[in-house]
């Protein structure tokens, strides 16, 4: 049986660490040679040493193809992780941008009650006044188109209107 391995250990093999390829045939070392020979270069020493040269060459081969295979599936591995990376960036830079342009309209916006709502009074409002006379009624909430909101607080013929509120 032809394997292949490094100086001291059949089946082993460590790329960038063993700079010689050995061929072991039934468990016995017979010839190395550089990392850098092709396979028929293998088989070329093979015949020199007694041994079937396609039979070595291939089993080199064999071996390089695996080794080529693993290389390319650690870089593809490696480009998929640096893509999610960037992409991961420019989502991040992306959002920073568009919470940016949000902040930017509601800051030059006239700001209008687009819709309103009425919740019972819970205590002074946000952007209001704390004027007691409004106290103890209702609190409108309006929310302008840019996101914007302004809180009045409303009892009786008493109001104490907020500013609009932007983030
Ligand atoms: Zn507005």
């Amino acid at each position: 049986m032809i394997e292949i391995g490094n100086h001291h250990t059949v089946g082993e093999f460590r790329p960038g660490l063993d700079l010689s390829l050995w061929i072991w045939v039934g468990g016995q070392r017979v010839f190395g040679g550089s990392v850098g020979w092709l396979p028929a270069q293998f088989g070329e020493a093979a015949a020199r040493h007694g041994l079937d040269a396609d039979a070595v060459a291939s089993v080199v081969a064999a071996y390089f193809a695996g080794t080529a295979a693993r290389r390319a599936a650690a870089d593809a591995a490696e480009a998929q992780r640096r893509a999610a990376a960037d992409n991961l960036r420019a989502a991040t830079l992306a959002a920073e941008a568009e919470r940016e342009r949000t902040r930017r309209q509601q800051r030059q916006c006239a700001h209008r009650a687009q819709t309103s709502r009425t919740v019972g009074y819970t205590g002074s409002s946000p952007g209001t006044h704390g004027d007691r006379e409004a106290a103890g009624g209702v609190t409108y909430i309006d929310v302008c188109r840019c996101g914007a909101e302004r809180y009045t607080d409303a009892n009786g013929a008493h109001a104490d209107v907020g500013h609009w509120l932007i983030d």
